[in-house]
């Protein structure tokens, strides 16, 4: 039966972190004691004031159709976060709240590309942003960095991967898989390419804003030369422990916050009113109140890079921000345990899967197919019994 399904659908890939998330919840549902690396959520519950304002949201009633960009208040409190957080400037009229930063992304490219225009992904990237690129009719253009680099490009690279075709550009800072974080300055010499090429829009992803343990996070879109051509994304996932409730939103030029209205008009209409009540408590609270799970993720990342520089072989970059480790395992690439040879990331993955129990992401899902990435959003304890897993499985190969 699978004939009937359209060629769009057909051509899609599979969420690889979702689907490395489903089966490691299928092994463990069979009793296997799998410990999953796999899937990108902070483990923490989301904070009580936010599920008060959640609750409260119901005895008032917000149980109807919200206006589809968000109730305005939630606007005017994504407007003044963007103002106090971020030093942006973005009106009610230039924010649109969506169903997760994921339908954000995915309107915004929907509502700009054509079939045929390239967008430009540097390496490595969000799992995702190729697959909407290409159900959009885009064309994603790599850009790759490597541990060397600190998994950044140069602006060199950005110039040099412009076409007359190129619409977009798109990238995550604080990244995902890599957690690296572009400094002002790094951000600025992108700027300065981009500001050459006024048909060309920069999709500026910031979800992991909160969780960065450097320099105070740097918007593109502050460059004012720039802002015209940024669109910035966020949403409360991730720095609010809010995965479940989704909610994300974006700050855009007018035009495009109006067209991507009207996109979301005809495919989901607004996102959940209580969820968005329970945002506006997020978004209007100071940072600071869910600071305690920033130091948690620091404390995680130092003993997990740690474990991971004594193997032997492994090429670790220090993220600066994000919740993930996305080390360079080429140097195992050829080796064996058992008869079970590991040629490449998949293998790896699928080896530390089996011999390790542990569950981690193929590093071909964020386009940089010599690493894996591990996501340390998870106890100490269970970080502990992972490390201790992961040298074991790794000493076995030679
Ligand atoms: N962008 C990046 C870089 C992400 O890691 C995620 C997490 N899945 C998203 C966007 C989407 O987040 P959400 O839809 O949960 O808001
Ligand atoms: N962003 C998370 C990750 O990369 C969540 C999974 C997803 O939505 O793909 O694991």
């Amino acid at each position: 039966m699978e004939k009937y399904l359209s060629d769009r659908i057909k051509s899609l890939s599979e969420s690889q972190t979702l689907a490395m998330a489903a089966k490691s919840r299928e092994l463990k549902a069979q009793g296997i004691d799998i410990i999953s690396l796999s899937l990108g959520e902070p483990d923490f519950n989301t904070p009580d004031f936010i599920k008060e304002a959640a609750k409260q949201a119901i005895d008032d009633n917000f149980t109807h159709y919200p206006p589809v960009a968000g109730y305005s208040e939630v606007l005017d409190a994504i407007s003044k976060k963007f103002k106090r957080d971020n030093n942006l400037n973005y009106n009610s009229k230039q924010i649109v709240v969506s169903n997760g930063a994921k339908q954000s992304l995915a309107n915004v490219m929907l509502t700009l590309i054509d079939p045929g225009d390239e967008v430009i992904v540097p390496t490595p990237f969000w799992v995702s942003y190729a697959e909407i690129i290409k159900l959009a009719g885009g064309i994603p253009v790599y850009v790759k960095s490597g541990v060397s680099s600190d998994f950044k490009i140069t602006a060199n690279q950005l110039e040099g991967a412009i076409t007359e075709k190129t619409k977009l550009m798109m990238f995550s800072s604080p990244c995902n898989p890599s957690g690296s974080v572009y400094s002002k300055e790094e951000l600025r010499s992108l700027k300065d390419v981009l500001v050459k090429h006024p048909n060309i829009f920069v999709i500026a992803d910031e979800i992991y804003e909160l969780i960065n343990f450097g320099e105070k996070h740097f918007s593109i879109a502050c460059f004012e030369d720039l802002y015209n051509q940024v669109i910035t994304v966020n949403g409360v996932s991730k720095g609010f422990a809010m995965t479940g409730w989704r909610i994300g939103y974006i700050g855009a030029p007018e035009w495009l916050a109006k067209a991507i209205i009207k996109m979301q008009g005809q495919i989901t209409s607004a996102p959940s009113s209580i969820a968005q009540k329970a945002a506006q408590a997020a978004v209007e609270a100071d940072p600071g109140m869910v600071s305690n799970m920033k130091t948690s993720f620091l404390k995680r990342r130092d003993f997990m890079l740690n474990e991971l520089n004594q193997i032997e072989g492994m090429k670790c970059s220090t993220p600066t921000g994000a919740f993930y480790l996305f080390p360079d395992v080429e140097n195992f690439f050829g080796k064996s345990f058992n008869g079970k040879r590991v040629e490449n990331a998949d293998d790896l993955s699928m080896y530390l899967l089996e011999e390790a129990r542990v569950a981690v992401v193929t590093g071909n899902a964020f386009g940089n197919p010599e690493c894996i990435r591990l996501s340390y959003a998870a106890s100490d304890e269970i970080l502990q019994e992972a490390a201790s897993r992961l040298k074991q499985a790794f000493a076995q190969l030679n």
